[in-house]
């Protein structure tokens, strides 16, 4: 018998409508069953089914993340990003970044002072975090605490883990 398809959502209106309808405790549900297999196993799976839905996806028309995260900055970021605004590095540092006590460096305030729209206005130069959010191809896809938090988030995100589900029997 064919599998059911998935449930995909295509925007942050559809992800939090679907997610109005979702049982209380689902997420833990879906850990549980997801658990059944070996993390390498969903990385590999990950790695398979990401690309596709990364680009039936257009970021452009949802920047559901960069409303409400702070991207992490790389030296290199800071520099093209200071550039790009007739800083020096001091001054960028000083005006656009806050700083975990390990140096760690973000992107201050949020909406992101770059989004325009749903847009990113320095597309081509934006942040490698941005560039490589949502962060799927990183080891242990599904024991990151970040995949959760960007689970009701991000349409990519749910849209993953939606596939990985049809790939687990539900029965216990
Ligand atoms: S730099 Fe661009 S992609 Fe990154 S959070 Fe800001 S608007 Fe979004
Ligand atoms: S990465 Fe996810 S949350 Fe960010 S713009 Fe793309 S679909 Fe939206």
């Amino acid at each position: 018998m064919q599998k059911p398809k998935p449930q995909w959502v295509s925007n942050p209106e559809e992800l939090r409508a679907e997610l109005s309808r979702r049982p209380p405790g689902e997420i833990g549900d879906i850990k549980k069953r997801l658990r059944r297999k070996a993390s390498a196993d969903i990385d590999r799976r990950v790695a398979e089914i990401g690309p596709k839905i990364e680009a039936a996806i257009d970021c452009k028309a949802c920047g559901a993340c960069c409303k409400v995260l702070e991207p992490q900055l790389s030296s290199e970021d800071v520099k093209r990003l200071a550039r790009l605004e007739s800083k020096t590095k001091e001054e960028f540092l000083e005006a656009r970044t806050n700083s975990l006590e390990n140096g760690t460096l973000f992107l201050k305030a949020t909406p992101c002072r770059y989004l325009c729209g749903n847009s990113c206005s320095i597309y081509a130069q934006r942040p490698e975090s941005c560039a490589d959010f949502p962060h799927l191809y990183r080891a242990h896809f599904m024991f990151r605490r970040l995949t959760w938090e960007h689970y009701t988030l991000c349409p990519i995100v749910f849209n993953v883990i939606e596939q990985l589900l049809s790939d687990v029997p539900s029965n216990d």
